[in-house]
């Protein structure tokens, strides 16, 4: 299969196969961290960049359509909240200051004005930021279940 303007080239040294894509022959070298991670945040599937991870807005689908890499077993929980929190406060907190300083808005203004924009802003940032993590937890293999082997099928030490 061809990959799409976001792939690397592959890596013959860290060749891997999750255990579900080679149940359908298919093979994709193992991604690295970034590309993984840009991946999700475009909401592809981390290790081929054809699937997708999402079913619905925030709801991972249960696994690739393209290579099979089951994302049901990945578990995000509070990261990518966590994360968004950050990037909005760092994003929305210096103009809030700055205006408050050179115009002393009422309080009424700011909640009007920046309520509203803090919830359009996490609401936007939620969905690529969720997708990075995904990325990220394909790459490192933790799917959060200690019973069975990791994503990419090593065996536990
Ligand atoms: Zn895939």
């Amino acid at each position: 299969m061809t990959d799409s303007s976001i792939a690397a080239a592959p890596d013959p040294s860290v060749r891997w196969v999750p255990p579900s894509a080679a149940a359908n022959g298919s093979q994709y070298p193992r991604p690295p961290l970034g590309l993984a991670m840009r991946r999700g945040i475009m909401g592809r599937c981390p290790v081929c960049g054809e699937g997708h991870v999402f079913q619905s807005f925030l709801k991972l689908a249960p696994k690739c359509e393209s290579c099979g890499t089951a994302f049901g077993k990945l578990r995000p929980d509070d990261a990518a909240p966590y994360f968004v929190i950050l990037l909005a406060g760092h994003i929305l907190m210096p103009p809030i200051f700055w205006i408050d300083r050179a115009y002393e808005p009422p309080i009424w203004l700011h909640m009007v004005v920046w309520l509203p924009l803090f919830a359009v802003v996490c609401t936007l940032l939620l969905r690529p930021v969720k997708g990075a993590i995904v990325g990220l937890l394909c790459r490192l293999g933790i799917t959060g279940n200690t019973d069975d082997p990791n994503l990419f099928g090593d065996k536990p030490e």
